[in-house]
Formats: structure tokens, sequence, C-alpha cells
């Protein structure tokens, strides 16, 4: 008989975006006529650039033309688009060879199979509050014993709290794997030069690996923080990164990402190029290549042109995440990120839970926000709020909010 891998029964069943979705629909049905806002998405909703489209359309054109037709490209990307990561890299002061840059059609499957390649015995660290793909693969893998207490027994969890800018500190015992997300979703903190040089050191004290989420990093607006982990001298032995077009490109239906697996990167019994030989085997094997259609829009995303325009956009939300931000500190609440991230972390008033929180501005402001405790214990007492949408929602968002919440 056929079992089931019995370690996705011990996935903690999150009910957090059916729960949001449940009490929506339940403050609808009380109030009929009041209109909704949404303020807690991590989805794009502004249109891709002309230069971009052009790229994508460019794509689709070629599949109509049998000099141009492509079928299977290589499953690491197109080498052109290898390339212009590659290029994007040395801008940032960074030397990448094409062949450590790894082509995909997102940055979430990348964070869930990457750790597929280490072994089951690894001790994987993660941030509290976390974006839960880190967890759940890891759970998936057999990494985690049962989940006990709000909390599974095998992962180490790193406090991120106000007292540290939600930037943690070194594990303080051994660990192997450490995921990291900077800039941070959900909380919107980004870790300074200085903080990642702390973990680029642990990692290579302790021969541990770091897998660096920076799919945020073009909202970065401060020069002086890093937009790579391979910004920090050392990092190429120890780090993998992960990247995406979806939110610096508006790439989130469209499909397309990265993962960065450098030849210097070593672990315990291999040689130089190893572990970036078994990334290599476990997509040739598992993954077709990104769609040709996209890559050819990423290309154009690339370029100097598509930079520029893509720009504009990451101000677009920006500019929302500042009148979110103003506009919740002129109301006296504690609010973190949202100035080099597209997140709002707010501290709910009193001590309140995330969800009384959540229906505080539900039922006071009618906007839905995102209750801070499904990103892990130490999100209980927040919740986030997210700066993708369009302006003219944002600013009634927010003044609703401002008018109607009694702090
Ligand atoms: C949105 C997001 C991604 C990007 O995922 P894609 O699969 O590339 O769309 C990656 N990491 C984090 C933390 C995210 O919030």
């Amino acid at each position: 008989m056929a079992t089931i891998n019995q370690n996705y029964s011990k996935l903690n069943s999150s009910y957090l975006f059916a729960d949001i979705a449940k009490r929506t629909k339940l403050f609808k049905e009380n109030n009929p006529g009041v209109e909704v806002m949404r303020l807690g998405i991590g989805n794009t909703t502004e249109p891709l650039s002309p230069s971009v489209i052009q790229g994508l359309a460019l794509g689709v054109h070629k599949l109509s033309e049998v000099t141009t037709y492509t079928g299977y490209g290589d499953e690491q990307g197109d080498a052109r688009l290898r390339t212009a990561l590659a290029v994007y890299y040395s801008q940032l002061g960074i030397t990448l060879q094409p062949d450590e840059i790894f082509v995909s059609d997102g940055a979430k499957a990348d964070s869930a199979n990457i750790s597929s390649i280490f072994g089951a015995d690894n001790i994987v660290a993660v941030q509290d509050p976390v974006y839960p793909v880190y967890v759940d693969s890891n759970v998936i893998y057999g990494r985690s014993g049962p989940y006990t207490d709000g909390v599974y027994p095998g992962l180490r969890y790193l406090a991120c709290t106000a007292e540290n800018g939600f930037i943690p500190d070194v594990p303080r015992e051994h660990v192997d794997i450490i995921y990291l997300c900077s800039p941070n979703n959900p909380t919107g903190a980004v870790a300074t030069h200085s903080q990642l040089a702390d973990f680029v050191a642990y990692a290579r004290e302790h021969q541990a690996v770091l897998i660096f989420d920076a799919a945020y990093s073009s909202f970065i607006t401060d020069p002086s923080l890093p937009r790579s982990i391979y910004e920090i001298e050392g990092a190429m032995e120890c780090a993998i990164e992960l990247n995406s077009f979806s939110k610096s490109a508006g790439f989130t239906g469209v499909r397309l990402g990265w993962c960065v697996v450098p030849m210097e990167l070593v672990v315990q019994g291999t040689a130089k190029g190893e572990v970036n030989s078994v990334w290599n085997r476990r997509q040739t094997t598992m993954f077709n290549g990104a769609s040709n259609i996209a890559q050819e829009g990423g290309l154009a995303v690339l370029t100097e042109q598509g930079q520029m325009e893509c720009g504009l956009i990451v101000n677009y939300y920006m500019e929302n995440a500042r009148i979110i931000l103003e506009g919740l500190q002129r109301l006296g609440l504690n609010v973190f990120g949202g100035v080099n991230a597209p997140y709002i972390w707010v501290k709910t008033q009193n001590r309140m839970s995330s969800w009384d929180f959540f229906e505080v501005l539900l039922e006071g402001a009618h906007v839905v926000c995102t209750p801070g405790v499904g990103f892990g214990r130490l999100g209980e007492g927040y919740v986030r709020l997210s700066a993708f949408g369009h302006r003219e929602n944002v600013l009634q968002a927010v003044e609703s909010i401002t008018r109607n919440v009694r702090i």
C-alpha cells in the first residue's frame, strides 16, 4: 500500500489568509454597502513598464516565426539573462560568473527547494517572525520534529524584536543553515553591512550556510545598506542568494527569479564548485527552465531603460509606504519598516493581540491588515501593512484609520 509523506501532517495548518478572508467576509455581510480597504496584501498592483512590455512582446513574437522559435531552453536559464544578471551584480561591485547564477520561475520555489541539496541532519535557523516557506519546506524535508506550543523543536528561532530592530543576533549555539530575509518580509527591517558581516563571520566559523533572500533589494533607498549578501567580504564561501523580478519589476504573475550558488561555496566534505554542481543537478533533474517569454521580459528589466522605469514603480510603492508610515505615526502608533522596504510593521496599541487589532482596524476603519502572529510567535502584538496598492486606495485607507481609530 502506498503511504504518504508523514512530514506533511506536521505542518502547522496556519489559516492566516483563509481566516483573514473569513473575517472580512463576515464583516461585509454584517455591514452591507460598506467598502472594505485592503492594506494587507504582499502582491503587486501597478502595470508593467513600457520597455518591459516590449520585451515580453518580443518574446511572444519570436515564437511566431520558425527562424526565432525556441522550445526548451537551458534549465539554468538563457545565457543572455545569466550574463545580464552578472552585470547587475558587477554594478554592486560583485563579481559572479554566469554559471554561478541559476534562473528560475521565482524565489518562492527556490527558497523551498534549496535546502533539499543539504543533508537531513542539518540544524536550521530561521528568523521569528518569518516568511513561512522557509519553515514549511524544512518541515517537509524532515528537519522539524512535531509542532509543539507554537514552535518546531528541530528548528532554531532567531528573535526579531523591537529591541534588536528586528534584525536578529547571530545564534548563540551551533546551527548549519541560516535563512535571512533583508529587506524583511514581514517586518520591513533591513540588515546593515556590519550586521550581515556578523552572520558571515558566524557562518565561516561554524561552516554554516546562509540562505539570503534579497527579493526586496530594489526597495532599499539608503545607499549605505547592502543589497546583496555578496557585498560582505567572505560571503562567497558561505552564502546562497535568492532574488526575484516579482517585487522589483511587477513579475508576481509573469514568474521569474534567480538563485546564486557561488563556486567558492563549500560545505563539509565538498570541494569548491561541488555545491554549485549539486544544485545544477537538482535543477536539471526537476526543473525545465523558466518561460522563454518571461526571460525576454527579464532581459528588458535589466536594460538601463528598464531599470529606470522599474525604479519609478518601486518609488510609487515607496511613496505609498511613506503615506502609511507618516499617517500612523501622526496617530501615535509605534511603527517600523516602510523606509527601505514595502512593509510597515505596526505595534498594536495597549498590548492588544494581533487579531484584536485586526478587528479594531476592520470594524473601526474598514481596513484589512495582516496579523503579525501569522508569521510566528514573536509576530504576536503586531500587524503588517503593505505598500502595494493603488495610491487612491492607500490614501483612503490611511485617512479612514486616522479619522476612525482612537489610540
Ligand atoms: C514575494 C517574496 C518572494 C518572491 O517570490 P516569487 O516566487 O519570486 O514571486 C521571495 N521571498 C519573499 C520573502 C517574498 O516576500
